[in-house]
């Protein structure tokens, strides 16, 4: 029994993939993200994120608070903010899902508009720092703020490490703000001397060395995040959007795990990357969030 919804975020679920083939005898266990409260691991950072706000700032119930994001971050502020007495204004990039704006909509979020490209005069993410202004409160910033790796490195990381015993010799995760893979890598680094992280990125990413074509949505494609701790992550693993896609469509039919599309990329990455891994290594990654985000896209 819980007294309160924001004490079920995180404590999520890890569970064995049995169906895809691994390399070198590896075994790959994923934990459940969507089985936060709204359905991603970014519950955990907008619990630490918003509260850090609330304790630095010293906000009060009927504040605005601002947040910039392609989306999960998004409805994790916009809940977490609510429940907490303030008032959230969210900026997206006009490319964001039609469900995730709808979830927006219904959690009462003031939702504005911008572009993707950090070029643009409307940058979503200037548009934030703008409103911001106006509003004289916080933009939240998940993509500099350090409770967005710290919550990883208090809760994920902690709670993977409990439930593999400490036997864990690699770490997947695709690379959005850089937060999970961060805050996790950080803590497995400290108690595990060999464990290799691997960030997963869209095929031909920045973070690849490339242009950034190709898209999975919640992944970076051309800038990467000052959040990022790049000395964290031992290799990069490419995946394009179509690999992630079948992928994701693979989870929900073999294995009844109903992954989003950036989780596909992720189980992707951990079957690239079992080849270069020691015999019988133990691969843990995130199912971010699950399919209901995306059902209008993979009609
Ligand atoms: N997958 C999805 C669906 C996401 O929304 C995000 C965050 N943008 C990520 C993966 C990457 O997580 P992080 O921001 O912690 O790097």
């Amino acid at each position: 029994m819980a007294s309160d919804i924001l004490n079920l975020v995180g404590n999520t679920p890890l569970v064995e993939i049995r169906s895809v083939r691994l390399e070198n005898g590896c075994r790959l266990f994923a934990k459940l993200e969507y089985f936060n409260p709204t359905g991603s691991h970014k519950d955990r950072i907008a619990l630490y994120m918003v509260r850090g706000a609330i304790r630095r700032f010293g906000l009060k119930p009927g504040d605005y608070i601002v947040e910039a994001s392609s989306g999960n971050t998004a409805i994790s502020v916009a809940f977490v903010a609510r429940r907490l007495g303030l008032k959230p204004v969210i900026v997206i990039p006009k490319s964001t899902s039609k469900e995730k704006v709808r979830i927006l909509e219904f959690l009462g979020a003031e939702i504005m508009f911008g572009d993707e490209d950090p070029t643009s005069e409307s940058y979503y993410i200037r548009i934030a720092e703008s409103v911001a202004r106006e509003r004289n409160t916080v933009f939240l910033n998940q993509y500099a703020n350090p409770d967005n790796a710290l919550a990883h490195y208090e809760t994920t990381a902690r709670e993977i490490w409990e439930q593999m015993n400490g036997d864990i010799d690699a770490f997947v995760m695709g690379v959005g703000t850089g937060g999970t893979i961060t805050g996790v890598g950080r803590f497995l680094k400290e108690r595990r001397q060999g464990v290799k992280i691997v960030a997963v990125t869209p095929k031909g990413s920045k973070l690849a060395g490339g242009v950034g074509e190709d898209r999975i949505e919640g992944l970076l494609h051309k800038d990467v995040p000052p959040l990022l701790d790049r000395t964290v992550i031992d290799r990069v693993v490419e995946v394009s959007y179509r690999e992630a896609l079948e992928m994701a469509l693979h989870l929900a039919r073999e294995e009844g795990i109903l992954a989003g599309i950036s989780s596909g990329a992720n189980i992707v990455g951990a079957i690239k990357i079992s080849r270069e891994l020691p015999k019988n290594s133990k691969i843990v990654t995130i199912i971010a969030d699950s399919i209901f985000r995306y059902i209008e896209e993979v009609r």
